[in-house]
């Protein structure tokens, strides 16, 4: 259809013309392709875009450098110049966690050690990792993000930023055989322009025409932007930071509780208290201790507190069986989620594990007919050994139905403050309107994560609170309330939530009880 053409200038022909499609094709193709002047490269076939050509990276890389190199020009010794840099970085991240030893660490790994070197693929490597689920591109959050990449990309020159966009998108469509596809079928695309047949690979937008020039020339022919961060106002953190580096950490490890064996009268041992160093968290607070045993044995634990007041990342896993259309939904829903509880954006990560691993260590015993043991995922949780290195929240979804020793079934179960196993088997078929089912999963979610996060809080005492199966929240519209009558009751949920509270998953009781959770510290 054609419907968006009439409102285009007349000039443009080609429905991608305002897209960088051609750059694109030309940064895999490498070589020839790179010179703006050649308009005449042949249609382009599937085995020419296998990946990007190494002569493009070589370019990008002594464009950039010289790029740099031009800016710092005639602004004092090698050693000004990086303290220059390394100043306008922090001030650029406005972080008093990025420090200038940060700084340093960043350049060093985008430059090398001596000789000041753009390396973009590092940095065009990480971005797709970040971005990468089970070996698949997360589009959807790639392209949101993509703003805040070219800002961040800024570090290797104005110019650099602009085609590293188009260098990643390039990359990113060549490993999804569908994008590839319709990329082709784009830059193949023939009109006739000045009566002669073009492709649109030959006929290039002024976007594309500058980022080629100034690649093939290497030379800058419109330097947009400084070749360096300018001091900004403060965006949300780049999401390839560590988040681990944010938790409170001892300076050095420290004893919590010295260690001792107690006997009773006839001096027979009745009890034995390891030694507990801190090693991650804080000493009201641990999240990792190594516990020392009067046997010697030395074990690290990850301690659970569900009145953590600092954040922990959130890791989520998804079953080999959550669909496209699932895990969307789901990315969508643990976004919001997190943000209303205040968890930091670059808190949250997508592992490329997938949660079937949690489900093959179950022992086929405790499988009952199709139906695997809530509680016993979640202590398998706890046993995870990457909660030691990177202690988290283990969020966990799946098609497979789930039960506890005393139901027949649950939809999800959580532990306070390490995790929670959640199945949209109960909901997905069950519920006939697409867009409320989307809203009761919604609602699943946020309940199972509000328990993570010790919703309802004990502090309340009775407060609005019941308990079956566990203590839920019983004011109206407010997702921590027990849906026991599935999927009615959390349909009946879902509506007093959207009728309600609008955009807020959480009634004011609950909302109070996080706040007073963060306020400790
Ligand atoms: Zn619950
Ligand atoms: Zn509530």
């Amino acid at each position: 259809m054609n419907e968006g053409q009439k409102n285009l200038p007349t000039k443009e022909i080609f429905s991608t013309a305002r897209q960088t499609v051609a750059l694109q094709t030309r940064l895999v193709l490498g070589g020839e392709a790179l010179n703006p002047n050649k308009i005449n490269l042949g249609k382009i076939t599937p085995e020419q875009l296998s990946e990007i050509k190494p002569t493009t990276i070589v370019k990008i890389n002594q464009a950039s450098t010289k790029e740099r190199l031009d800016y710092w020009k005639d602004k004092g010794t090698f050693d000004q110049q990086l303290k220059s840099w390394c100043d306008s970085m922090v001030r650029y991240y406005n972080d008093p966690r990025f420090t200038e030893k940060e700084a340093l660490k960043l350049y060093h790994h985008y430059f090398g050690e001596n000789k000041g070197e753009s390396n973009i693929n590092i940095y065009a490597d990480e971005i797709i990792a970040n971005f990468t689920q089970n070996e698949k591109i997360n589009f959807d959050q790639l392209n949101q993000n993509l703003p805040e990449i070219k800002k961040r990309a800024n570090i290797f020159g104005g110019n650099s930023a602009e085609i590293i966009e188009d260098l990643i998108l390039a990359r990113v469509k060549l490993t999804d055989p569908a994008k590839k596809q319709e990329l082709i079928e784009q830059v193949n695309e023939e009109k006739t322009i000045d009566n002669s047949p073009t492709l649109r690979l030959n006929y290039l937008n002024s976007e594309e025409k500058m980022s080629l020039r100034w690649l093939f020339n290497e030379k800058p022919i419109v330097v947009t932007t400084p070749p360096s961060p300018q001091p900004e106002p403060p965006e949300p953190k780049p999401p390839v930071l560590n988040p681990w580096e944010n938790i409170p950490k001892p300076k050095q490890p420290i004893i919590i509780h010295a260690g001792k064996v107690e006997r009773d009268a006839q001096g027979r041992r009745t009890r034995e208290n390891a030694e507990v160093k801190l090693i991650l968290g804080t000493a009201e607070y641990p999240l990792v201790t190594e516990n020392k045993w009067s046997d010697g044995r030395i074990e690290k634990v990850r301690t659970t507190s569900p009145e953590r007041p600092y954040h922990i990342p959130a890791v989520v896993y998804f079953d080999e069986d959550i669909n496209d259309e699932q895990r969307r939904l789901i990315n969508q829903a643990v976004g919001w989620t997190l943000s209303q509880i205040g968890v930091p954006k670059e808190f949250i990560i997508v592992s490329d594990r997938s949660a079937s691993e949690f489900f093959s260590r179950l022992h086929p015993s405790v499988k009952r007919n199709n139906q695997y043991d809530a509680s016993l995922l979640l202590y398998s949780f706890s046993q995870d050994r990457d909660q030691i290195e990177h202690p988290h929240h283990a969020i966990v979804f799946t098609n497979k139905d789930l039960y506890t020793s005393d139901t027949n079934f649950v939809v999800g179960a959580a532990q306070d403050d390490l995790g929670t196993v959640i199945s949209l088997h109960r909901f997905w078929n069950s519920v006939p309107d697409t867009d409320l089912r989307n809203e009761v999963v919604k609602t699943e979610i946020s309940h199972e994560i509000g328990h993570v996060f010790g919703l309802p809080s004990n502090r309340r005492g009775e407060n609005n609170i019941e308990n079956s199966l566990g203590p839920h929240c019983k004011n109206d519209g407010c997702c921590m309330k027990q849906g026991l009558r599935v999927p009615d009751d959390w349909i009946k949920y879902t509506r007093d939530r959207l009728d309600n509270l609008g955009r807020h998953h959480y009634c004011q009781d609950c909302q109070t009880d996080l706040q007073e959770k963060f306020k400790k510290k």
